[in-house]
């Protein structure tokens, strides 16, 4: 396996592999060479593997492109010396964080992807940093991650297209608006409400006679082709180590403790290790004999052609189609939308596992799913480096018609691109952070179930700190692992 040798890396050498790979002029161009590179063995997977592997060669272009970061991966891995204080597999918004905030404390991290970082869910999603989340138990880290959020630019010295302007939720009866102000806000929490007249202020142009809405103003927004590509960045200046094109295989365990881990390219000796990869956990993890509860759900986002500026603030309010369209506007004027709940259920090698763990949370959200034919049998890990999810082309043209209106002076307006992403989710739509006591030294960051974007900063911040030994900065006991098999998983209405 590999090149036998392992080893924290030069960095100097690694930082410029990854930055030759952060440089958007290439992107697109590295896409297709890459693709040409890999055009047999996806034409082998296709035929292996199902529908999902033809799927990964049939969506181009692809978001952020391959720019060159396989080859990045490789060089630093000559570089390599003979162990790292940590390592992090999955580089998502949630292991890319862990990677920046852990490298400042001091520790030898190496940070490992099977793709690029941030292509899978953290490059793909709304863009919406919601202070509000789903469980009243999430609320910490939520705080914590707006908090660094609120720094990130000046911390990473690049843009992530960060504005908070808050997210709104507009009511179409009177009676909804008139529950939400009975209820209490969330303990660090602001809310407005608003009657019509202050709707179409805060909206300019938009049709309709709403009875009001409510305003959450801490929220937030980002762009996330930006975001986890600059957080990757200032690990990197951090020291850390990344690898990307290298998947990890298994984590080797030796007397009930976390020894090494194992990759495509070799073996890293490591006391502890990180998992974050967002919806693959379940299969990363299942050879210790770890359940970890964790599926995907593919949606669909569209983003429009540049408008004249609105509103930075989020929104979503129900349209005529009878569904809740979701609408982000971003500093370039572009509508990023998408329709609220709407999934598709891909039925794969795993999907029996899902049936038990997962049945009460999909008959309560049974009238917004469709059914789609996924992977019927595991892949290799290397045959998985990119996934490209499908996206519902109709229901694309639906949101950008349900966008026009409910603003008729957009007429006209086109659609610039879509795309699809898996998003994974826990039975609870809570995530799994903890440090585990068998096997020592592993740590679980995953199942963010659509709230990672908002939270990966701070989820990576703790996840770090439990690696170093810290007490972390939010206590994240409610999110334990062992919550699944102790039958005390979060009630599914806990928030109100
Ligand atoms: C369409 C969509 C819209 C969403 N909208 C929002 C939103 O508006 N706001 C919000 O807060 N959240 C949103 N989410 C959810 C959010 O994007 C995720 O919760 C978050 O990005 C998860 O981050 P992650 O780092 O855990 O996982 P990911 O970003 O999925 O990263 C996991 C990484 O692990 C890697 N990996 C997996 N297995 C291995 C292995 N064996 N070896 C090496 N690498 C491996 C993968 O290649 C991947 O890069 C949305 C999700 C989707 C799909």
């Amino acid at each position: 396996m590999g090149c036998g040798h392992t080893c924290v890396p030069r960095r100097s050498a690694s930082a410029a592999a990854f930055r030759s790979a952060g440089d958007g002029g290439s992107r697109l161009e590295g896409c297709w060479n890459s693709d040409i590179l890999n055009f047999r063995r996806q034409i082998a997977n296709a035929l292996r593997g199902g529908r999902a592997v033809a799927r990964q060669a049939a969506h181009r272009p692809c978001l952020l492109g391959h720019s060159g970061e396989e080859r990045g991966a490789w060089e630093a891995w000559e570089h390599m010396s003979d162990s790292a204080d940590l390592v992090i597999v999955g580089g998502g918004i949630v292991g890319c964080s862990a990677a920046y905030f852990a490298a400042r404390e001091g520790l030898r991290v190496v940070l490992v992807d099977k793709g690029e970082f941030g292509f899978e869910q953290s490059s793909r999603n709304w863009g919406w940093v919601t202070a509000q989340v789903k469980h009243r138990h999430m609320l910490p880290l939520s705080l914590l991650s707006l908090e660094i959020w609120e720094g990130l630019e000046e911390a990473l010295g690049e843009s992530v297209d960060w504005a908070r302007a808050g997210h709104m939720h507009l009511f179409d009866k009177a009676e909804e608006l008139v529950q939400a102000e009975e209820e209490a806000a969330p303990e660090g929490i602001q809310r407005r409400f608003y009657d019509c007249d202050e709707v179409k202020r805060l909206l300019p142009g938009i049709a309709g006679n709403w009875p009001g809405a409510v305003h959450v103003l801490e929220s937030g927004q980002a762009d996330p082709r930006l975001a986890t590509k600059a957080i990757a960045r200032g690990a990197v200046t951090s020291g850390a180590t990344l690898l990307s094109g290298c998947a990890a295989e298994a984590i080797d365990i030796e007397g009930g403790m976390v020894r090494a881990v194992v990759t495509e390219r070799g073996t890293i000796p490591t006391p502890k290790v990180i998992c974050a990869t967002g919806a693959w956990s379940h299969r990363f993890l299942r050879p210790l004999g770890l359940s970890v509860p964790n599926t995907a759900l593919r949606l669909t986002v569209t983003r429009t052609e540049p408008a004249d500026s609105i509103s930075r603030t989020l929104f979503s309010a129900g349209v005529a189609d009878g569904t809740m369209l979701a609408v982000r506007q971003d500093g370039h004027g572009r509508f990023i939308l998408a329709t609220v709940g709407a999934y598709t259920y891909d039925v794969t090698h795993n999907s029996f596992a899902d049936l038990r763990a997962f049945w009460r949370l999909g008959w309560r959200n049974r009238g917004y799913g469709s059914f789609g034919i996924g992977r019927l049998l595991p892949p290799a890990w290397r045959d998985v480096r990119n996934v490209e999810p499908k996206p519902r082309q109709a229901m694309a043209k639906r949101n950008l018609r349900n966008l026009i209106e409910l603003f008729p002076t957009l007429e006209g307006l086109g659609i610039e691109s879509v795309w699809g992403g898996n998003c994974d989710m826990t039975p609870d739509q809570t995530p799994v952070i903890d440090a585990l006591d068998t096997p020592k030294g592993l740590i679980i960051a995953t199942g963010l179930s659509g709230h990672g974007f908002a939270l990966g900063p701070g989820a990576g911040k703790v996840v770090s700190e439990l690696a170093a030994g810290k007490t972390p900065s939010v206590d994240v006991t409610p999110l334990r692992h062992a919550r699944f098999a102790a039958g005390e998983a979060h009630p599914l209405d806990a928030w109100p």
